[in-house]
């Protein structure tokens, strides 16, 4: 059966953090999913693809593009999409860095994500299998991939050219499996869940051996517990599943520096290493304020890294502290 071949162009833009712009979707198909912006070429007119994602930008963005303004980092061509076309997308970062986030349009409203963010997110399948990893591999340079859609909805892929630009290999490196950066991710996806379930946005999770065995968020307010703070929560866990109180051989990766309580409850637990993300120059106790984690006279001390992926850790909880003081309701929520 011959179908219709469908084009459409998609952008990807970032803010000068080099966080990506992405729309949640309003409409089918992929509604409530986030994706580039972008939309069909008006084939009838003959328009080019440049002039497609110049348009889009304009209509979705407000952002005055020439093709200049464009880097064509990939052709993704897929056979029997649905089993009711065959598209053409043509994917161009947009080089220009977008300082506001546009305006909500009919087809959704947008926001920015860091790149690790994008895996906590609901994404359209084949984004997160395909389109993602091969535009970040290719991000700067070039790939051209093909998906053969079979009838029994197998998806085949192709990558019919490829170059790489090596920034890509650093990243990886950064973010390989095992590396602080990973796990900080986990904690992060925690502090989302909080951030969702309206508690202060902290998670932590407990590593050892290179596998999560504690993981949990914030849950003050869900379990009417002052001492629900992520870290007890997780340490709990994490003891059940070694089946012992003492976690010598463990790290706890934290987003936000702990509190006294976690801190005093880590060194009982005799956790080996702490991991956190945001600073607390108020209240913590990991250097912050104080520091109970390396008390010369008790009989335990742990290793401290500071810092990491702390943008995006203390983004979360500034993010949550404005939209509170929005809602007068909440408005005594303290830091955990
Ligand atoms: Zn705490």
């Amino acid at each position: 059966m011959a179908l219709p071949h469908k084009i459409s162009t998609l952008l990807y833009c970032f803010n000068p953090r080099d966080e990506i712009l992405l729309l949640e979707r309003a409409r089918e198909p992929n509604r409530g999913q986030w994706s580039p912006a972008g939309g069909k070429l008006k084939t009838g007119s003959g328009e080019s693809p440049y002039a497609c994602a110049c348009r889009e930008a304009r209509e979705e963005l407000a952002l005055e593009l020439t093709p200049a303004d464009l880097h064509f980092t990939g052709l993704v061509s897929e056979h029997g999409y649905l089993g009711q076309a065959h598209w053409l997308m043509f994917l161009f970062e947009v080089r220009p860095r977008l300082t506001t986030l546009p305006s909500p349009i009919r087809e959704g409203r947008f926001a920015f994500f860091p790149r690790a963010e994008l895996e906590t997110l609901a994404l359209p399948q084949t984004d997160r299998e395909m389109l993602w990893p091969l535009f970040w591999q290719h991000r700067g340079g070039f790939f051209s991939a093909h998906c053969h859609i079979h009838a029994d909805g197998r998806h085949e892929w192709t990558l019919e050219a490829s170059s790489c630009p090596p920034h890509e290999a650093e990243w990886r490196r950064e973010n390989e499996e095992g590396s602080d950066d990973h796990f900080m991710t986990e904690a992060l996806r925690q502090a989302r869940r909080a951030y969702a379930a309206a508690e202060v946005p902290v998670g932590a999770v407990v590593v050892r051996d290179g596998r999560v065995i504690g993981r949990a968020f914030n849950q003050v307010e869900l379990l009417k517990d002052a001492t629900a703070h992520a870290e007890m929560l997780a340490l709990t866990q994490a003891q059940a599943a070694v089946g012992d109180w003492r976690l010598n051989d463990c790290t706890l990766y934290v987003t936000k520096e702990p509190c006294p309580m976690c801190a005093g409850a880590i060194v009982h637990a005799r956790v080996g290493r702490v991991v956190f993300g945001a600073s607390d120059p108020r209240a913590g106790a990991a250097g912050g304020v104080l520091n109970l984690l390396q008390v010369p006279t008790l009989p335990h001390r742990c290793q401290i890294t500071a810092g990491v992926r702390q943008a995006d850790c203390a983004g979360l909880l500034r993010q949550f502290f404005a939209e509170q003081r929005t809602r007068p309701r909440r408005a005594d929520a303290t830091l955990p």
